[in-house]
């Protein structure tokens, strides 16, 4: 989506105002000046919103720290939305710089990326499912280890503006329908980077919270929710991973950390509400799909066809939990 025709401008006294500005995403940011250079605010704001504007729905995967799954979450996410709903759109940003575990999640760890006229194209690893990583400009994985602040947040700035979704083989001009964003770990500088690049992204919905049961991961959990109260990132809910471990044989559930009473009461936080989204259980086969770069849902589905009824039955739960997820985003971000 670009400007209306007649864009009178962000520097213009009637931006935002005329008519042409009518039904424009960034109609708010510009009749509010704050896109304007003298306004004080980076003109590459204006450039992310417009670049977004095709996007209809924006979520921010984040966890308290590393190693609980967030990637995995996000990833499988992205997965199992392309794989429910073949006619929606799908991008995966990766912009954990220091850790992206994206492009081996998804399979594509050997790909570069191609410059066009309008900019960065995405890896597409499904017809309908496009994938952007930080990792893809790394000549080695240590790298972004060295990278400091500034050189992060202009990476992440220059994610957000120069990536071209909308080409592709499915994109089509349609643009995307959901773009999900893996996150560093914690909230760090450029957590808040992130969100103030987003700021007139009308897309954005919100934050995904990753965490596992244990009380110290969800004590990081309190500290997120403090976080996105402090920046006004919405919450969409909490996705509790490897919550239970069903064994294969007995096909017994097994609650490996200490299962946690807070989430079942929705009370997280210390008293505030936070809606607890699924759990996702501790499965091989996501690990095993992760480290591999397959699609977990088409893992299943092989399985299915080969007749292994155990390894069936503790994935057919997996993606129960993926299901029950994706619906309850939905509820939020698309009532019905
Ligand atoms: P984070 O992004 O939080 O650092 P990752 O998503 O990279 O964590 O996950 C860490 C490891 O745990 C990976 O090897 C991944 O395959 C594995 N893993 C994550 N969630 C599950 C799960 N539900 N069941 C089995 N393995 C999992």
């Amino acid at each position: 989506m670009s400007e209306p025709e007649h864009c009178p401008g962000v520097e213009s006294e009637s931006a935002g105002k005329s008519s042409a500005c009518e039904g424009c995403p960034n109609q708010g940011a510009c009749s509010s000046g704050s896109l304007r250079a003298g306004g004080g605010e980076d003109l590459d704001l204006y450039e992310i919103a417009r670049k977004l504007s095709s996007v209809k729905h924006i979520l921010i995967v984040m966890s308290g720290k590393g190693g609980v799954g967030k990637s995995t979450v996000a990833s499988q996410l992205a997965r199992y939305i392309a794989h429910a709903s073949p006619e929606a759109n799908v991008g995966l940003l990766d912009v954990d710089i220091c850790g992206p575990s994206i492009p081996k999640a998804m399979g594509v760890e050997a790909e570069e990326i191609f410059t066009s006229a309008s900019g960065w194209s995405p890896i597409f690893v499904e017809d309908n499912l496009a994938v952007m990583s930080c990792g893809f400009l790394l000549t080695s994985p240590d790298d972004a280890v060295i990278w400091r602040g500034p050189k992060k947040n202009g990476i992440i700035k220059q994610f957000l503006r120069d990536v071209d979704w909308s080409t592709g083989a499915g994109a089509g001009d349609q643009g995307l329908d959901y773009l999900i964003i893996d996150t560093p770990p914690g909230t760090s500088d450029e957590h808040i980077s992130l969100v103030s690049y987003l700021k007139h992204v009308t897309g954005l919905r919100g934050a995904i919270l990753v965490t596992t049961p244990q009380e110290v991961a969800q004590a990081d959990v309190r500290k997120q929710v403090d976080f996105c109260g402090r920046v006004k990132l919405p919450i969409i809910g909490v996705v509790e991973n490897m919550a239970v471990f069903t064994c294969p044989k007995c096909h017994q559930d097994s609650y490996i950390f200490k299962r946690s009473t807070a989430t079942d009461s929705g009370k997280l936080l210390g008293g505030e509400k936070v809606k607890l989204l699924g759990r996702i259980p501790l499965d091989p086969l996501i690990g095993k799909s992760v480290d591999e770069g397959v699609s977990l849902f088409e893992a299943v589905e092989e399985k299915e066809g080969g007749g292994d009824k155990t390894a069936n039955q503790t994935s057919a739960k997996t993606i129960a939990a993926f299901k029950e997820v994706w619906e309850n985003v939905q509820a939020v971000i698309e009532p019905k």
